[in-house]
């Protein structure tokens, strides 16, 4: 007698979902992860909302996840015991786009952008992957702490429309079940599913479990029998990673771990793992991505990929922000404190003495794994430098009391280097600075040709010091923080006055003297276009150029702050 109540899903959906189904293809067998990963998620917020309400964990048991499957229905089915979700809930969450971050994707998507799976798998759109192996997907609900006949149906064979449906359900927490594509029988198969499970979902902290030895063929050669309860057992490691010693994991547990925090289905390209015992206890695992997120530049950062914060492996929330400075947005990975109150909130963190230091902590692991790549690792330290150098480069401005450190990682290209190359250091070049040299140069420009084809280095070649050629936007931004480095100033060739010795400016005053005619003839000529007109001894073959006052901004940023409408 129940209503049955027909929908169309939101625009974006079904674009998404077309996208989804089209492209991850060659990737199918994830929407078992995805579909775990939500169960997972589920789990963890019945069990933080319990702390305050701990009357919504009675009933269904301790929480877990089920996995099974029936050959004759031909359906898998995912289950948990954790929130669920209301009527409001489910079209809030499956009907519609909640996520700001899914709305960055189809805009990415929609333009030159090719949907691939690797760019899908950094936006939260992990339901909609059951539509890839299924042509039919139903959805049973209830939140904890609704009644029973608070239950939901729905069910949608992601073309366009889904059906909701109230219903009575006797036990909270959410049940997907997939209804197969005519040529996916590969699910239908124990030994399959648990195989997939122990690739992707081996970290997930709660119990996965299976029917029991329900893959292996009776005597006789048939399959046994699934009975109508089937004993189960758990087939993940459904352990804490991070609190295991570390002479437990091997890499591949940590890789394994890293891509179970989502949005990444790449190898991390290193990583760092501590305790920390004392006044205040607590345990971090660290990861550097080895490929940029797509959003990195554009849309500043995702809360959801960042740090993952645990209270004595309780998960409370998304807490990059809380955890990190901006300009280490790239790390991902979980910080697990003993002694934080559990009913923090985000208020409450943004002036916690103790999460200042547990930030700083992070912010000292990160850059020490940094440097032991550079030092020790120079492959993997392009790799980081590539995709994160721009990055990292605003903690120059960001973290003053980092900033030497963070100075000693950047890496530039130069006039004593290779071509466009980002690869010296200021340590290279303090290092080959002759005796007398006191400060270091620098020039910026909008590109590599433009920097190092400036006429302003003509007097530098000559006498052959070293300039150091910055041509990322960010530079200019960054050199305004970075005055000195090992007690060199920086100095930009374009400003200040060049390094002459007592030869030199006797040759130049003669010159200027000599000169001072033509030079009188060019400012009349100019006059108010320009600030003044000098002899000058930064050029060797080149007649003239442009100089800059010392207060005055270099030319490429006076244009792109005139662009950007300053
Ligand atoms: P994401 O997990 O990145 O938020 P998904 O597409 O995987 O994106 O899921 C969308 C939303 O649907 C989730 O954020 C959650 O609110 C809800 N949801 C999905 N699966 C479950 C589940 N098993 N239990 C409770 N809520 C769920
Ligand atoms: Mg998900």
């Amino acid at each position: 007698t129940a209503t049955v109540e027909t929908r169309k899903f939101e625009a974006e959906v079904a674009q998404v979902l077309h996208l989804v189904t089209h492209s991850l293809y060659s990737h199918k067998e994830i929407f078992l992860r995805e579909l775990i990963s939500n169960a997972s998620d589920a789990c963890d917020k019945l069990r933080f909302e319990a702390i305050a309400n701990p009357e919504l964990l009675v009933g269904a048991g301790e929480l877990h996840i089920d996995v099974s499957w029936d050959k004759a229905a031909r359906t898998v089915t995912i289950h948990d015991t954790g929130i669920g979700m209301s009527r409001e809930d489910v079209v809030a969450n499956i009907g519609t786009i909640a996520s700001s971050g899914t709305r960055r994707f189809l805009e990415a998507m929609s333009g030159e952008q090719k949907a691939d799976a690797r760019l899908i798998g950094q936006f939260g759109v992990g339901f909609y992957s059951a539509f890839v192996v299924a042509d039919r997907v139903t959805v049973l609900t209830r939140h904890a702490g609704a009644a029973p006949e608070a239950g939901v149906k729905w069910e949608s064979d992601g073309r366009g429309e889904y059906s909701l449906e109230d219903v009575t359900l006797p036990e909270r927490g959410t049940t997907v079940v997939l209804h197969l594509k005519a040529d996916e029988d590969e699910f239908l198969d124990g030994w399959k599913l648990r195989s997939l499970v122990r690739k992707y979902s081996d970290h997930v902290a709660f119990p996965i479990r299976m029917p029991k030895d329900a893959a292996v063929p009776a005597e006789d050669g048939a399959e046994a029998k699934t009975d109508a309860a089937p004993e189960w057992e758990t087939v993940n490691d459904a352990s804490a990673l991070w609190t295991k010693s570390k002479s437990d994991i091997s890499d591949e547990d940590y890789q394994s771990f890293y891509k179970s925090l989502g949005h990444d289905f790449n190898d991390a390209l290193a990583w760092t793992h501590n305790r920390v015992e004392g006044s205040q206890s607590f345990t971090t695992l660290l990861y550097l991505p080895s490929q940029p997120p797509f959003d990195l530049m554009m849309g500043g950062r995702d809360e959801r990929k960042g740090l993952k914060l645990y209270i004595k492996r309780v998960f409370i929330m998304d807490a990059a922000e809380e955890l990190l400075p901006n300009y280490l947005r790239f790390v991902r990975g979980v910080v697990d404190a003993d002694d934080l109150p559990l009913n923090v909130s985000r208020e409450i963190l943004q002036h916690n003495r103790q999460l200042d230091r547990i930030k700083g902590a992070c912010v000292k692991r990160v850059l020490d794994l940094i440097e032991k790549l550079a030092r020790d690792e120079p492959e993997k330290f392009a790799t980081f430098y590539k995709a994160f150098g721009n990055t990292l480069k605003e903690g120059i401005v960001e973290d003053p009391s980092n900033r030497e450190r963070i100075a000693k990682l950047l890496r530039f290209a130069s006039t004593k280097g290779d071509g466009a190359a980002q690869t010296v250091s200021l340590d290279d070049y303090v290092g080959r600075m002759p005796v007398g040299q006191d400060a270091i140069w620098y020039i910026t420009a909008d590109g590599y040709k433009a920097a190092a084809g400036s006429p302003q280095l003509e007097a530098f070649r000559a006498k052959d010091i070293e300039v150091l050629l910055m041509f990322d936007r960010i530079d200019e931004w960054m050199l305004g923080s970075l005055h000195e480095y090992a007690g060199k100033s920086l100095k930009n060739v374009a400003k200040g006055e060049l390094p002459l010795d007592a030869a030199d400016k006797a040759k130049q005053e003669e010159a200027a003297t000599a000169a001072a005619p033509l030079v009188e003839r060019i400012k009349r000529l100019l006059g108010e276009r320009v600030g003044d007109v000098r002899v000058s001894a930064r050029l060797t073959d080149s007649p003239s150029c442009l100089a800059l006052a010392d207060y005055e901004m270099a030319p490429h940023l006076a244009r792109l702050l005139r662009e950007a409408g300053q």
